[in-house]
């Protein structure tokens, strides 16, 4: 597969030095010079931390054919002489513009996926159900913002009909330009949540960010969305818009729900369907991809057969074997108020286990929010959940309302991993649930592994 040639690069960067006429195949576009770059054009990002014009030298020595290169900076004395150098503003956008250049000349429907909350699952479920019909590529794992974006893009075979690309951020103005770099045939906005209020300012400001993907949706694009979210109810006016909820005003409408502990079954537009996922929240997700799936004409057959396939990016409600017949659901892969109360209700719905353990972390990214956003997630912990164990600098605040709110649930909280472990293995048993649930950053999955049976 090759992406493009060296000399096709002249039409977008009209600086440049080397041999940029020669047809130089290009089969990848990197951004590591520590990787392989065989065949690669090498794009220096300047980061934060770290300025990778420092690393051509290496790039070239791990096989680059062509670099990209911010004007106005000294060329290297090793770089040969005939080495193609592309010189840019912003190589950043640089590698947006390479990434548009291959989109186009793939030319496959886009569909974008945003939201605070479920991007991921969405995504899966949109490869699974719509590559029964299409030749698909995702996302691969989170690889969601202005770098990820494009090399999912530089990912994608030349065959490809149908791209699902999910498109996070963290603050206002992102989506608009991964909108405009993407061009979505079809937008998804799974849901508004509390993620990055600490940027965003208020719930609003959420749901603003999260509608730039209309931005760069083509003509006759269609937008769909929680349309049960009334942030989000003025889009529910445009003819060419679905709404997807439980809510009456809905025009994909989620209708006969019943929920069991490892799956869903519900109806769309009178036809019946199985989610092997458990959760509303995933029902939520289903009923996107299953709307987007009969405008692209896959029939309610394939889709189900999608359905039935899909397979969950890892630690994401993820069932693991705990010691003493004990159940651990591994949904530490990260938490937003919002999320972390979708999977606590879950929990309390689940009827194989009766003992339910809430192993919980500090959110983070909410600011001046923190105590009172984790306070929040006590609302839905009731008398179903046996104990409450939280760990971190904020997360105590979840233990402590839900004590105050049901004196007869075992609260406790902890600074220390071990300590925290230690507690949790006295709780496991036949009957027991453990729920295991924080932010990223937190990486409380790394108190499982003892827990499980081996
Ligand atoms: P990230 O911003 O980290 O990329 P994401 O938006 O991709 O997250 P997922 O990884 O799909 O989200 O799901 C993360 C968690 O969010 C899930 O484990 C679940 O607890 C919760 N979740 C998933 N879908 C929804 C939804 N529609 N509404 C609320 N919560 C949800
Ligand atoms: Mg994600």
């Amino acid at each position: 597969m090759m992406l493009f040639a060296v000399n096709e690069l002249n039409d977008l960067f009209p600086e440049s030095k080397g041999a940029v006429n020669d047809r130089i195949p290009l089969r990848h576009v990197m951004t590591d010079s520590r990787k392989d770059l065989k065949q690669s054009i090498f794009v220096p990002i300047v980061g934060e931390n770290f300025d990778a014009h420092e690393f051509l030298k290496q790039a070239i020595e791990n096989g680059a054919v062509a670099s990209i290169w911010q004007k106005n900076r000294e060329v290297p004395r090793y770089v040969p002489t005939d080495f193609p150098l592309f010189f840019v503003d912003d190589t950043l956008a640089a590698l947006q513009a390479m990434a548009v250049l291959y989109l186009e000349k793939v030319n496959p429907i886009v569909i974008g996926v945003t939201g605070s909350n479920g991007k991921t699952t969405t995504k899966d479920l949109t490869a699974a159900v719509i590559g029964t019909k299409y030749r698909t590529h995702k996302t691969a794992g989170n690889f969601n913002n202005h770098i990820g974006l494009p090399l999912t893009i530089f990912a994608m075979p030349e065959q490809t009909e149908v791209a699902v690309l999910e498109m996070g951020m963290s603050q206002a103005g992102e989506i608009e330009v991964l909108s405009h770099l993407a061009k979505p045939d079809y937008a998804i906005i799974t849901n508004i949540g509390e993620s990055h209020i600490e940027y965003l300012g208020s719930r609003e400001g959420i749901a603003k960010a999260k509608l730039e993907i209309k931005a760069g949706l083509k003509n006759e694009g269609a937008l769909i969305f929680d349309g049960d979210e009334p942030l989000l109810a003025e889009e529910l006016k445009n003819a060419n818009n679905w709404g997807c909820g439980v809510e009456p005003q809905n025009r994909s409408r989620i209708e006969n729900l019943e929920l069991t502990d490892q799956n869903s079954r519900f109806s769309i537009a009178g036809i019946n369907y199985e989610l092997p996922l458990a959760g509303k929240h995933n029902v939520k997700n289903a009923s996107f991809v299953i709307t987007l799936a009969r405008l692209l004409d896959i029939s309610p057959v394939q889709i189900q057969e999608g359905l039935n396939e899909i397979e969950v990016t890892g630690m994401r409600f993820e069932r693991l074997k705990g010691k003493h017949g004990s159940l651990i659901i591994n949904d530490a892969y990260n938490a937003s108020p919002t999320s972390m109360k979708a999977v606590i209700e879950v929990i309390k719905e689940m009827k194989e286990k009766t003992h339910k353990v809430l192993v919980l972390g500090d959110i983070y990214e909410l600011g001046k929010h923190a105590k009172q956003m984790h306070r929040s997630v006590a609302e839905v912990i009731d008398d179903t959940i046996a104990a409450v164990f939280t760990y971190g600098e904020d997360a105590n605040q979840i233990s402590v309302a839900a004590k105050e709110k049901n004196p007869t649930i075992k609260t406790d909280h902890f600074t220390d991993k071990r300590k925290l472990q230690q507690m949790v293995e006295k709780e496991l048993g036949e009957e027991t649930v453990i729920l295991v649930k924080a932010s990223r950053g937190v990486e409380l999955e790394t108190i499982i592994d003892p827990l499980i049976e081996k």
